[in-house]
């Protein structure tokens, strides 16, 4: 294993448990090293050793720890002894079949994310070095128990930064599918062809908490995907249930699960722009008792800010036009660059656009399965509100 030295800039991120070395932070020239995207290094600085590492030469983050000696480090110990911690630290939450298994960094396994559906997991490797470990990798995964099918989501839009090909692969089973149940709705989820990794677990503890307070209300479901919060919202007693979802996919699987949760006749799917919909229902004189707003990152770079906090007023502005008086609005954002200050701004604004009077009843996060990494907030990303108007 090569030795990279890096500058004492670095040090108290790394010390502090950090897992990143930025391409600014490595003594000497980088690009003129030879290293290999995805070529295992030990990290020092100053005499200290901070263990082992994977490096990308071409990409900001240069290096990212492994959190484990560099001398004798054994690639397949190390992602059986990371995934078992994995799994145990799920089975104290109480979860195993139905959960995010792996969240990068947070499990101490840089560029991996996993979701477990039944006996099918859903992966995604976005870095070269952990694309490197990936025979190995997979190996270890099936020897988890239960477990038949294994679908590599490798096509996010991010491996391009590392240099690597985008493509979804299944190893296993064909028909990649499997049903998953959240308190007493059902989902269908289909890992292969759905999005991200096939369903959004990090919204479950939120579900569980605000669904409860929705009996018997009239619930628009904006950004629905397979319809988490308007079928759960269905399923936990409201009247009925309005999901809006620009994708026909998404639109056909919500109808499919409202029939699995025995809800179709209170569940109503609209393929629509969210925004299109909200006009579409205000000149229609609908108005709803409670309203999710929880759309895809509109910010993902950091100079999409300015652009995507408009969206994100506007959007919640639209929505609290359509709230009958009294009624709830639960408003998320998965954008890692848009903090919970930036997303409570943004509710403010537009609740002084819409000319109502928030109060916030729950700050929410991601599910207890996403961990945060205290000393990384790039590990935090959903943060959300849910407000009544008075
Ligand atoms: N609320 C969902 C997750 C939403 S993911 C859950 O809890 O599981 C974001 C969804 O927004 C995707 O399904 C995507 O198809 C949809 N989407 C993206 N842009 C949209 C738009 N302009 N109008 C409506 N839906 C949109």
């Amino acid at each position: 294993m090569r030795v990279l030295s890096v500058k004492r800039e670095a040090e108290r991120r790394l010390r502090i448990g950090h897992a990143w070395v930025y391409a600014n932070e490595i003594d000497g020239k980088l690009g003129s090293m030879g290293l290999i995207p995805g070529e295992l290094v030990e990290i020092v600085c100053r005499d200290q050793s901070y263990g082992a590492a994977y490096v990308n030469p071409n990409t900001l983050i240069a290096a990212r720890l492994l959190r484990a000696p560099a001398h004798g480090f054994e690639v397949d110990t190390w992602l059986a002894q990371r995934l078992r911690a994995a799994i145990e630290l799920r089975a104290r939450l109480g979860l195993r079949d139905q959960c995010r298994l792996v969240f990068g960094e947070s499990d101490g396994l840089p560029g991996l994310v996993i979701d477990r559906y039944g006996s099918v997991l859903s992966a995604q490797i976005t870095t070269a070095g952990m694309e490197r470990m990936r025979a190995p990798l997979a190996a270890a995964l099936k020897k988890i128990a239960g477990i038949g099918t294994i679908v590599w989501r490798n096509d996010a839009s991010s491996r391009a930064l590392e240099g690597l090909a985008g493509d979804i692969e299944i190893d296993g089973a064909a028909d990649a599918t499997a049903v998953i149940s959240e308190a007493d709705a059902r989902f269908a989820i289909a890992p292969a062809s759905g999005q991200k990794t096939g369903w959004f677990y990090d919204q479950r503890d939120n579900r569980a908490r605000v669904l409860p307070h929705l009996k018997g209300l009239r619930v628009l479901d904006l950004f629905s995907y397979l319809g988490g919060w308007g079928i759960g919202a269905v399923c936990a007693g409201a009247r009925e249930a309005w999901c809006v979802d620009s994708s026909e996919s998404a639109v056909d699987a919500v109808r499919r699960n409202a029939n699995l949760s025995g809800v179709a006749d209170r569940l109503h799917a609209v393929k629509a722009d969210a925004f299109d919909a909200c006009r579409q229902f205000k000149a229609d004189g609908q108005a709803f008792d409670a309203i999710v707003v929880d759309p895809p990152a509109f910010i993902k770079r950091k100079k999409d800010f300015d652009e995507g906090a408009l969206a994100y007023r506007r959007i919640n502005e639209a929505a609290l036009r359509l709230l009958a008086p009294g009624g709830l609005l639960i408003s998320c954002s998965c954008s890692h660059h848009f903090d919970e200050d930036s997303l409570q701004d943004a509710l403010r604004q537009a609740a002084q656009g819409a000319r109502r009077s928030l109060r916030i009843l729950m700050r929410l996060a991601q599910s207890a399965d996403h961990p945060e990494h205290p000393a990384m907030q790039e590990t935090r990303y959903l943060k959300g509100f849910a407000c009544a108007v008075l």
